[in-house]
């Protein structure tokens, strides 16, 4: 057990996790494993399962228990037919496998415009840049000063050439939530497909798929108090798609590989939490955000807002704080954090190990030293009112 977990502040905990750190603040990262969801997973977990693609009667029970989490998937996302859910091994994979693999269905040869938001997540960029090395051409459409993108800006960007189009739901970074519906009528006007990255809006936005229009979206399960390995791919009926897993034909012959039983039935679960008290929830995160955000920026005039949430509070995550404070870098002011108990992030590559600012940042047009400074706190359903006042009282030490 760590120093953080054994300490008597866990007290602040409001729904008992009971390894959760003493005060996280990292819940765009992951989200700890809702108790609710273990229990309804635990079956598929002990004791034996079947294969699911066995014709047997344990295979038939196990597959059985594969398509009612589908439906359950289905009906929270408010997806039209089952058929169009897909489960994968996370976010990362949705995401390449929508951008490549919409692509590789395309039937004629020539290279093709592609756009995607200069925000998005590494999940989308990187197989965006691969298909720029295969000859794609590749817009890297930057959002306003605010994180938003408008229907005017995509519209400017698209050409006749331009096959499809990917932007992020909400941003993991600072929180910014897109018109996605508006957006996709957008894509579609101009003949191209359109795929979101839901992975951080699932449990805060609205998500009726079907509504919303889009062609594909990647949604992650470790965000929403599921286990982290499991992830959701959405493809409306009719989108063109090669698999990029081939082999034995699973899911429809669009992603190979035997199923995680437990896995689909924990998603399906962690949705159903999600979805049934999201709109307590995030008002709930709300006001907590506004009592960090004027907390903070009432400790020092180096502490800036990269968005302020409370201007437009529908554009924005209720439990994203993203800031920068001058003369203080990220890293340092991690540890400092860290070593009070205080588990937060940086909205920065350095993490990995890179030198660089984070994108998102520098797509926002906030100039690369001040990005070096910035910090993420994160809210979840463990975050109470004394965790905020925890927070702002250890704060002024670690930007002195
Ligand atoms: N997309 C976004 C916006 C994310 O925040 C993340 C994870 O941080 C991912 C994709 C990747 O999801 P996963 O960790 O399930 O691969």
């Amino acid at each position: 057990m760590s120093p953080l977990q054994s300490t008597p502040s866990a007290k602040l905990v409001r729904t008992p996790v009971s390894d959760l750190p003493r005060y996280y603040l990292d819940y765009a990262a992951t989200t700890p494993l809702d108790p609710r969801v273990l229990e309804a997973t635990t079956p598929y977990l002990t004791g034996f399962q079947a294969n699911p693609n066995s014709l047997h009667t344990s295979g038939r029970e196990a597959f059985n228990a594969l398509e009612e989490a589908r439906h359950g998937v289905c009906e929270s996302l408010g997806a039209h037919d089952p058929s169009e859910v897909i489960f994968t091994s996370g976010g990362t994979e949705s995401d390449n496998a929508s951008i490549t693999g919409i692509m590789a269905a395309r039937k004629s040869g020539k290279p093709a415009h592609v756009i995607v938001s200069a925000i998005e997540h590494h999940a989308v960029l990187e197989p965006a840049r691969r298909l720029s090395a295969m000859g794609h051409k590749v817009t890297y459409l930057k959002p306003g000063r605010d994180g938003l993108i408008t229907p005017e800006m995509l519209a400017s960007a698209c050409t006749p050439d331009t096959a499809l189009v990917s932007i992020m739901y909400a941003n993991n970074e600072m929180g910014a939530v897109q018109n996605i519906h508006d957006l996709a009528a957008v894509a579609h006007e101009h003949g191209a497909l359109f795929h979101t990255d839901a992975v951080q809006a699932l449990g805060k936005c609205p998500m009726g798929l079907e509504e919303l229009g889009v062609d594909a979206a990647s949604f992650s399960i470790h965000k929403i108090y599921g286990p982290k390995g499991v992830g959701i791919l959405y493809l409306r009926r009719g989108t063109p798609f090669v698999t990029q897993m081939p082999g034995g034909g699973q899911e429809s012959g669009l992603r190979s590989g035997t199923q995680n039983v437990a896995g689909a039935k924990a998603a399906a679960a962690a949705l159903v939490l999600a979805e049934n008290g999201r709109d307590a929830e995030n008002a709930r995160l709300r006001s907590l955000q506004t009592r960090l955000v004027e907390g903070l920026l009432a400790t020092s005039s180096r502490v800036r807002l990269v968005v302020d949430p409370r201007e437009h509070p529908d554009h924005y995550l209720p439990n994203i704080i993203d800031i920068t404070v001058d003369g203080c870098e990220s890293e340092t002011m991690i540890l400092r954090l860290d070593s009070k108990g205080f588990e937060v992030a940086a909205a920065s590559a350095c993490s990995a190990g890179s030198l660089e600012p984070s994108h998102v940042l520098v797509a926002l047009g906030i100039p690369r030293d001040t990005a070096f400074g910035s910090l993420r706190i994160s809210l979840g359903r463990q975050t109470t009112e004394q965790t905020i006042d925890a927070f702002l009282d250890a704060f002024p030490s670690a930007i002195r």
